[in-house]
């Protein structure tokens, strides 16, 4: 079971490698140890794995009895049922139309106790679980330069800010925050060529104020909700905005602008919106 895990997760981190034109560097040591084990995973290969890559630990206490994988292993899914981000193996929520456009990503949900990390190290090997926003491809039209000329408009058609040093990005071209091209923009990691920080739309216009206005004013539709996780199976749809706010107290303009985007036919046209006086 750890086998299969880890082997997922360096599966994942290879190909997040390659995308960015990169290949995956190992000491030779833990090279040698992960192989040793993926190809007989036996107590003694298992603690020479633990020696030479001590992060791995955490992915053996996850399926050790009473861990999150032997959890779910226990209750018969295969599949690690969780709130999945948007793109995460080729999942996209049904409010999206499939035009190829930016949408909002959901939010991490962090969890405490003998299963902190977990959530997070399960993240990790999710493209784009990091973004501020992702890219959902088009449904059923050709792929190629064109998508991408798309994706680089609709960009440039947005007020972006580095996350990180909020470095001034107001002369630079869109084209510099978009790392590598190539594989579809639902690979492109939206960063600052100052800091090399996360990069994404201006969210200070999106207050819950507005977005409850917007809410009432579309009759109240139930709105999914803005959390992703691998630890629990589902969230209930919001079908009450309202009720939702005073439970999650002060919720981050990230997950405000999630619940938003579910509302306006798509994130450009909603930030616009919001950025005009009410
Ligand atoms: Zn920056």
């Amino acid at each position: 079971m750890v086998r299969r895990e880890l082997m997922g997760a360096v599966e994942m981190s290879r190909q997040e490698a390659a995308r960015q034109g990169e290949v995956m560097y190992a000491k030779p040591e833990a090279a040698a140890a992960f192989k040793a084990f993926f190809a007989d995973p036996t107590q003694e290969n298992a603690i020479r794995l633990l020696e030479e890559a001590p992060p791995c630990r955490r992915y053996f206490e996850a399926c050790c009895p009473g861990g999150l994988f032997s959890f779910y292993k226990d209750l018969g899914i295969d599949q690690k049922p969780h709130l999945r981000f948007i793109g995460e193996d080729g999942f996209y929520p049904a409010w999206v139309m499939r035009d190829g456009r930016w949408v909002f990503q959901r939010t991490l949900i962090t969890v405490g106790a003998s299963m902190s990390g977990v959530a997070e190290m399960a993240a990790e090997r999710v493209l784009g679980s990091d973004q501020v926003i992702v890219w959902v491809p088009p449904l059923g039209k050709p792929r190629g330069r064109q998508e991408e000329l798309e994706a680089l408009r609709q960009l440039a058609m947005m007020r972006l800010r580095c996350y990180g040093e909020d470095c001034n990005l107001s002369s630079t071209p869109v084209t510099k925050c978009v790392g590598q091209t190539g594989g579809g923009p639902e690979g492109w990691r939206l960063s600052c060529p100052h800091c090399a920080e996360v990069v994404g739309p201006d969210l200070e216009p999106v207050i819950a104020e507005r977005i409850v206005a917007r809410w009432e004013e579309a009759g109240r539709p139930a709105l999914e909700d803005s959390g992703a996780c691998s630890l629990f199976a589902s969230t209930p749809a919001i079908n009450d905005l309202r009720a939702w706010l005073a439970k999650n107290d002060d919720p981050s303009n990230l997950e405000l602008a999630y619940l938003g985007q579910q509302m306006w036919p798509d994130i450009v046209s909603m930030l616009r919106s919001l950025d005009e006086p009410a």
